[in-house]
């Protein structure tokens, strides 16, 4: 997932009774949350978790959807079927991961979605802008993670240039005026204060009136930074992470600490 990504249960593939083997879209899933209130602002939502991710981030939440394949996959006509049956009870599906964009599947996932009635939201790390540009008239909201200053990306994600390519999602969203929440997970490079606060500034100065600062949530042992890059905030969450309030409070119309 995007960033701090999964939260709520994640109900592997084998809790499905009945499997429609659905072959079309051949969206590689690893996970649902049937029923969230905090996963897409204001509605009850469905979170569908996507197979895969190319980056590696060190506090990467979801371990377990990063490879290709998972280990015990979701069938998407189960996924269908189960949210046919919601159809009126829940307003929205989100799409998460891993990287949801990975996949060539989403976009007639996505329509499919859309055609029960539902909103729909994304959350994504903005890997592949170009696959993002084409799905933004089929989305009602998306949580995009900046994870840091572009020069910064490298030692997050392991990945050259994948700064470029999130910052350039940014402003396609904020260009296309799509409903957008930016949110920063604080661990390694971004954890110093000044750092924090640049990057903050920075995405104010870029457009970005909904933004959300997020402590790492480190399930699972260790964190893979190292306890020394971890900002405090990601240990004793609230009272630390708080330093961060004014600053955000004073750039942003809608900010918020979690
Ligand atoms: S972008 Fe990073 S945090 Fe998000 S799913 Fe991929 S590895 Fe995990």
């Amino acid at each position: 997932m995007a960033g701090l990504a999964p939260r709520g249960s994640l109900l592997p593939g084998r809790a499905g009774a009945t499997r429609a083997r659905s072959t079309r879209p051949l969206l590689r899933l690893g996970g649902l949350t049937p029923l969230t209130s905090i996963d897409y602002p204001g509605e009850l939502a469905a979170v569908i978790f996507c197979q895969g991710c190319p980056w590696r981030c060190g506090y990467c939440h979801n371990p377990e959807l990063l490879a290709p394949i998972g280990q015990d996959p979701l069938f998407w006509g189960d996924v269908l079927g189960f949210l046919q049956r919601r159809q009126h009870l829940l307003d929205a599906v989100v799409f998460s991961g891993g990287e949801p964009t990975l996949q060539w599947a989403l976009p007639e996932a996505v329509k499919q979605v859309r055609s029960l009635g539902f909103k729909v939201g994304l959350h994504t790390a903005g890997i592949y802008p170009r696959r993002l540009a084409t799905l933004l008239p089929h989305l009602d909201w998306v949580g995009l993670d900046i994870k840091a200053l572009p020069e910064d990306y490298p030692a997050l994600t392991g990945v050259p240039g994948s700064g470029a390519r999130a910052w350039e999602s940014l402003h396609l969203l904020l260009d296309a005026g799509t409903s957008l929440e930016v949110r920063t997970t604080l661990a390694g490079p971004v954890s110093h204060r000044g750092k924090v606060e640049t990057l903050m500034r920075r995405l104010a100065q870029a457009g970005v009136t909904c933004y959300a600062l997020q402590t790492p949530r480190r399930v699972g042992g260790p964190c893979q930074f190292g306890e020394e890059h971890v900002n405090p905030a990601g240990l004793m969450a609230s009272q630390d992470a708080a330093i961060y309030a004014p600053c955000g409070q004073a750039l942003f119309p809608h900010f918020e600490l979690r």
